[in-house]
């Protein structure tokens, strides 16, 4: 503390001399103090709580209040039980001394007083005084950053054999402060019995000088609480190397443990099943495939994903859904602990592992089999466990799974392309009928290989904007004018570059990505095609594929409705082509629906026609506005007698149910001419043009239209070249 807060130190003298009262005020006014003035205890303690004083010389003979009684009083209010009191006897002797001291006062002096020496007395009881209460305040935001830190200390001193806890070691310890004798005993007494040897082998070995060593451990409260711990120590050695002191900082950091275990519940469990997770899984399939190849041994992954769960969850709801997931992860559990149990599976179960990848897969690990046989045995009782009836909130169920298998090293040596195997066996086994196993050795060809990376890539594709559609102009033959185009949807992926329709079109058909993607095509194709209109482009229809999946949807006419209202396209613009197969018999309500789509006012046409079983007398039942003669047909309408005349048949026909005729694919003028010469409408081809972006369509239909004036020029000689555009 400095000089100038001394000097600003406000002194209470009380005497009833007045002439004491002067000496003082001089005195101590010249060394700097603020001087206050009282005659006697009663005026005193009227005043003390207006002036608050620092320090009170006070003397002990008074009328009124005396100087003892005075001073008993001053330290029953809260703000002067510290404030130095120095008491100024006449009495030079030690019993009025000890009365003092009873009294509370920190000091006395004898009468006659020396001022100049008593000035100084006055400075050094202030300053003492000003020491111990910084000293109080320090102690109290320690004991309370302890408090809050929940970190409590032990000091043991060697040399004395003493050892000293803090009060908020005694809390930690569910204990009240100085409730027990700190011993050794009494804390090691209360660690965790599993833990107590690693703490008392810990104090013992006694940390470098300077070190710091830490241990956590479990205590147990007298309630049987469980909390965990971190002591850190540190020790002290004199000069020669002796162990001199153990300070140990003792920190309850249960909160933070119990804290750090949800997260990691959280980041490693699925919380529907309480099952080992994804990144458990790869955790712990990386840690496995590293002893096998030590050990040299094999190790199997069954991907499992249940059949048809997807029907569940849309018919039952998702609260049925959980609780079957939840029930096939007791079964899955439940089977691999028997069959850990069974000396004939022992090895294959043993420390195997139950993972839940999300939805309704899940992997099974087998750290360590003999050979393939043990995964086959283990997939088929999961098979046959799974398949018995399930009772979820009063319905019974049925499901199945289908199991893929994949084994280090034969089918990989990394986790990801074990799971990567597993899950393409697993896709086969779905294609193979369901509820059976697949191994991936057996089941994976080239192709199927290239399907499955096709359903796992297009499954992103949509979202990745990997799409486009191309345009391919329609010929009128009787016009020589371009008056539609049909729309072609083209996949360029980042995972296996450009890939044919032929290639995506029926694995989306299976797994039903064709009806969002289809959706996708018929919203571009429709805002592509009023833009062309609004330009004043030559073009008066878009014809866009439409997949049976979407056709059998109940809302598909409205999905067309509400298309065409939001791109703004009028109805007679759009034409939808359908399959042959619709028409085959009326499975699908497919009347009903061309009827509600013809009221929506777009035109439909057949697609592929020709290649189905439908019969053109069927076709008088359905409101059809075009034909598209199959390119199989065009390809050898030239040289073979067979196609000329089932093209013929279908153009003759068509024109006597005034449906109008197309053919597909047409690369030829002698292709062309046939068709022109025996009445065909229409053409579509690589004759005139490719399907195209939309940019190039926009900037080719100029020099096909001059082509296209030179070709039905009177000058037939004149030629397309073939792929022209
Ligand atoms: P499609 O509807 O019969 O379309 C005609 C196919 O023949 C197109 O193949 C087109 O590029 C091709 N082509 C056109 N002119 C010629 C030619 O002169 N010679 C030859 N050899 N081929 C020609 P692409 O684009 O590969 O489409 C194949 C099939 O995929 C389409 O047959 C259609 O069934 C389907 N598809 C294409 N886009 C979609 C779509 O958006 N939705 C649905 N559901 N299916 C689509
Ligand atoms: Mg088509
Ligand atoms: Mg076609």
């Amino acid at each position: 503390m400095n000089e100038q807060r001394q000097n600003n130190s406000v002194v209470m003298i009380i005497d009833d001399d007045a002439s004491t009262r002067m000496m003082a005020t001089e005195f101590l006014s010249q060394a700097g103090f603020i001087v206050v003035e009282a005659a006697d205890g009663l005026e005193a303690m009227a005043q003390v709580p207006l002036v608050n004083p620092d320090m009170i010389i006070l003397d002990v003979e008074m009328p009124n209040l005396n100087g003892f009684d005075t001073c008993v009083q001053l330290r029953k209010i809260a703000a002067f039980v510290s404030t130095p009191i120095l008491m100024l006897t006449g009495l030079d002797n030690s019993e009025s001394i000890d009365l003092a001291y009873e009294a509370g006062a920190t000091d006395f002096a004898t009468k006659p007083i020396n001022w100049s020496l008593l000035c100084y007395r006055v400075r050094y009881m202030l300053r003492a005084s000003q020491a111990s209460e910084m000293l109080k305040k320090n102690q109290m935001s320690l004991a309370a950053s302890q408090r809050i830190a929940q970190l409590g200390n032990w000091e043991y001193d060697l040399l004395q054999d003493r050892l000293i806890w803090s009060d908020q070691l005694f809390q930690i310890l569910g204990l009240k402060p100085g409730e027990i004798e700190p011993s050794h005993e009494a804390l090691v007494s209360r660690v965790h019995s599993d833990d107590r040897s690693r703490v008392e082998d810990w104090i013992n070995q006694q940390a470098e000088p300077g070190d710091r060593a830490s241990i956590d451990h479990r205590i147990v409260l007298a309630n049987g609480e469980l909390r965990s711990v971190r002591q850190q120590m540190e020790c002290t050695r004199n000069s020669d190397g002796t162990l001199v002191q153990l300070q140990t900082v003792v920190q309850d950091f249960t909160e933070r443990r119990e804290a750090e275990e949800k997260i990691h519940q959280l980041a490693y469990y699925d919380s529907l099943t309480n099952l080992p997770n994804r990144a458990m899984l790869q955790d712990h399939l990386d840690h496995c495939l590293s002893i096998a190849r030590q050990n040299n041994h094999k190790l199997a992954v069954l991907f499992l994903d249940l059949d048809d769960f997807k029907r569940v969850n849309d018919t039952l709801g998702h609260a049925v859904g959980d609780m079957l997931l939840r029930e096939v992860a007791n079964r899955l559990q439940d089977n691999l602990r028997r069959g850990a149990l069974e000396s004939s599976l022992h090895d294959a179960c043993f420390d195997s592992m139950v993972a839940r990848m999300g939805g309704d897969e899940f992997i099974i690990l087998l750290p360590s089999i003999n050979d393939v046989a043990d995964a086959t045995s283990v997939a088929n009782r999961i098979l046959k466990v799974l398949s018995h009836p399930y009772t979820v909130a009063e319905n019974a169920l049925f499901t199945s799974p289908s199991i893929g298998i994949s084994i280090y090293p034969n089918d990989g040596t990394t986790a990801e392309d074990l799971l990567r195997n597993a899950d393409m066996a697993m896709y086969s086994a779905k294609r193979n009928g369901k509820n059976l196993y697949k191994l991936h050795s057996e089941a994976m060809d080239a192709a199927a290989q290239k399907r499955y990376r096709v359903d796992v890539s297009l499954r992103s594709a949509l979202e990745k904007n990997e799409f486009s559609v191309f345009y391919q102009p329609q010929l009128n033959l009787k016009t020589g004018k371009i008056f539609s185009v049909e729309a072609l949807i083209r996949w360029n992926s980042a995972d296996l570059g450009t890939v044919s329709p032929a290639d995506f079109i029926t694995v989306a058909e299976e797994n039903g990505l064709i009806v969002p993607m289809g959706e996708w095509v018929l919203r571009t194709s429709c805002e592509q095609t009023k833009q062309w209109i609004a330009q004043g482009f030559s073009i008066n229809k878009v014809a866009v594929n439409i997949s049976v999946l979407q056709f059998i949807r109940p809302d598909f006419p409205a999905m067309i409705e509400s298309i065409l209202e939001e791109t703004g396209l009028p109805a007679r613009y759009l034409e939808l082509e359908i399959t042959e197969s619709l028409l085959a018999n009326d499975t699908y309500g497919a009347v009903d629906t061309l009827r509600k789509l013809k009221k929506i006012g777009v035109e439909l046409s057949i697609d592929d026609f020709g290649t189905g079983y439908s019969s053109l007398s069927q076709l008088k039942n359905f409101p059809i506005n075009r034909l598209k003669i199959d390119q199989s047909f065009i390809q050898n309408v030239t040289n073979s007698k067979e196609d000329a005349a089932i093209t013929n048949a279908i153009i003759a026909m068509s024109d006597s149910m005034k449906i109008k005729v197309l053919a597909e694919g047409v690369e030829t003028q002698e292709q062309l001419d046939f068709l022109r010469n025996n009445g065909c409408d229409e053409i579509q081809g690589f004759l005139i043009s490719k399907p195209l972006p939309a940019a190039d369509i926009e900037a080719n239909m100029m020099s096909v239209e001059s082509l296209l004036d030179k070709l039905f020029a009177p000058d037939l000689s004149i030629s397309l070249k073939t792929g022209t555009g």
